[in-house]
């Protein structure tokens, strides 16, 4: 997680002038409490199989939040979201929305790697997403992107969007590429959903639909921004 204490001096006088210092302390301070309880939880049954838990990481002033769907093989390893082949791609996309991993903060719906990247079964999300909840009510971020259909089916729904579910999933094909205007957590927040990174890594056709995805998403940043 970036910490503001290890800005150096002489940047931090600048730093201040651009942030209210005191929220991005008290932010990175609550982050730093939940990512203490992941890696002490055992509220399902994957801390038995993770190698690491891996709450997260990125910027605690995050206008944008990208929240995948739980760590796999690399991620367990290394304890950090989207590292590897899938991490990589996840970079170019973020370029193509004019970003940067250190403008974002990403985590996943769940926090540790079910064995052999199976699908999140419904009680491991219940007993995690608690985690993320806190998470987004911490960062307040402008923007979720949903990246796959599990995330998008937790965010969507958590958010009272209940028209593109069937059986409490959403079909990510409907929504993917849609702006969605919402209340999560008791904040405005725009959730635009996409495909998994890692599935435009074996679909040369899901990855064009990606990358076009993440071209309007830095359209639409761009768009929030100027208005006033
Ligand atoms: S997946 Fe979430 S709820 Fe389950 S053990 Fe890991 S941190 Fe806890």
């Amino acid at each position: 997680m970036y910490h503001y204490c290890n800005t150096p001096a002489s940047l931090r006088g600048l730093f201040e002038e651009l942030y209210d210092v005191s929220l991005i302390e008290d932010r990175v301070k609550a982050l730093s409490e939940v990512e203490r309880e992941v890696r002490e939880c055992r509220k399902c049954r994957l801390w038995a199989t993770r190698t690491k838990p891996v709450p997260g990481h990125g910027n605690p002033n995050a206008e944008v939040m990208l929240i995948g769907e739980a760590p796999g093989y690399n991620e367990d390893l290394e304890g950090k979201p989207f590292v590897g082949a899938a991490g990589k791609f996840l970079d170019q996309l973020l370029a193509l929305g004019e970003l940067k991993r250190s403008d974002v903060f990403i985590t996943n719906v769940l926090k540790c790697r079910p064995p052999n990247n199976r699908d999140p079964l419904p009680d491991e999300v219940e007993a995690c997403t608690p985690y993320l909840d806190r998470q987004v009510a911490i960062i307040k971020p402008k923007v979720i992107i949903c990246l796959g259909r599990h995330s998008a089916s937790y965010v969507l729904s958590k958010a009272g969007v209940k028209g593109h579910m069937r059986h409490g999933y959403v079909s990510i094909s409907a929504v993917r590429g849609q702006v969605f205007n919402v209340s999560y957590e008791g904040l405005k927040v725009m959730v635009i959903p996409t495909y998994h990174p890692a599935a435009g890594l074996y679909n040369p056709k899901l990855k064009k639909v990606i990358m076009e995805d993440f071209v309007m998403i830095g359209r639409t940043l761009k768009g929030a921004r100027t208005t006033p």
